[in-house]
């Protein structure tokens, strides 16, 4: 175990990779917003596993939170983090302040590539231009050779791999699976919210998706049908919204109406005031 270095000032950082890198070292970069778990901690062990340097930053972004979220409450555990983070070696860890990734009088940002639009881009209009924004100079103070980013977030990753295409940033970028609680509840740090009560609620999201993964692997084809039949499921376990129950086309998010080859069914749902979400990929049986 030993303690990651930290980092607070971007530029040192850079000049600092900037020389690993001159000596012919692979840095892989994992972007989070902290309260680490295992999921985040999975990213670290790919990119541990590809590179011989990762990069773990951690920064709740205020520019993808919109007026009304839980930027405030959002949870800050950062000596946890560090210690969680201790047991990978060699990590750096970039911890900045706002003022260091936004300076002050900074009004340019990044316009989220067109994937981002349906989905939470519904629900979260500025959500994917202020992810794409703080990415992007991630990828800047950070210039990794791999990022490595979770399907958990199944829409953000295809709006990063997007953009990384669009803007020709020359980064790999690496998707990795995501990791659940044992009884199937995708790992969140959103999860601290939940109560007992609501957390039991929660598990319905991936059961429904387990159940409708399951009927698609056995050869139902009608997208309508199963994606009114997952949103009263919700509804029935205690769901208190839904913002969308959807199943799409993986690489360009548009919703499947007949299904005849791999689809992501992904769902956002409110428990409490605790916004969930969750996605699955499922393939129909060949032909
Ligand atoms: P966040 O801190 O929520 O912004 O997440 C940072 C990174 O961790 C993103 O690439 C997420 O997709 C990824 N991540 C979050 N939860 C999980 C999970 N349960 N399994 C795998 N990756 C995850």
């Amino acid at each position: 175990m030993t303690a990651p270095r930290v980092f607070h000032d971007p530029a040192q950082l850079r000049a600092e990779i900037r020389v690993l890198q001159a000596q012919g070292q692979r840095v892989g970069l994992v972007p989070t917003m902290g309260a680490l778990h295992e999921g985040h901690l999975s990213l670290v062990e790919q990119s541990q596993a590809a590179c011989d340097l990762t990069v773990v930053t951690i920064f709740v972004n205020p520019t993808q939170f919109a007026p009304g979220e839980d930027f405030e409450k959002y949870p800050r555990t950062l000596e946890t983090d560090l210690q969680l983070l201790s047991k990978f070696d060699p990590v750096w860890v970039l911890v900045p302040e706002v003022d260091a990734m936004y300076p002050p009088g900074s009004t340019t940002v990044v316009k989220a590539p067109r994937i981002a639009q349906p989905l939470e881009g519904v629900h979260r209009p500025s959500h994917f231009d202020g992810v794409a924004t703080i990415v992007l100079k991630l990828f800047e103070v950070a210039p990794a050779d791999m990022a490595f980013f979770g399907q958990k977030d199944f829409q953000q990753v295809r709006v990063i791999e997007e953009m990384v295409h669009d803007l020709l940033v020359p980064i790999e970028i690496v998707r990795c699976e995501i990791v659940r609680e044992k009884d199937g509840l995708a790992m969140s740090s959103r999860n601290r919210y939940l109560t007992a009560e609501e957390r039991e609620i929660a598990l319905s999201i991936s059961r429904s998706l387990g159940s409708t993964s399951r009927q698609i692997e056995s050869g139902e084809i009608d997208a309508a049908g199963l994606r009114s039949k997952m949103e009263e499921t919700l509804l029935a376990a205690g769901v208190d919204s839904i913002d969308y129950v959807a199943i799409a086309d993986p690489q360009t998010l548009e919703s499947v109406q007949t299904i005849t080859a791999e689809v992501v069914i992904l769902v956002a749902a409110r428990v409490g005031s605790t916004r969930l979400i969750d996605n699955m990929l499922a393939a129909p049986p060949l032909p």
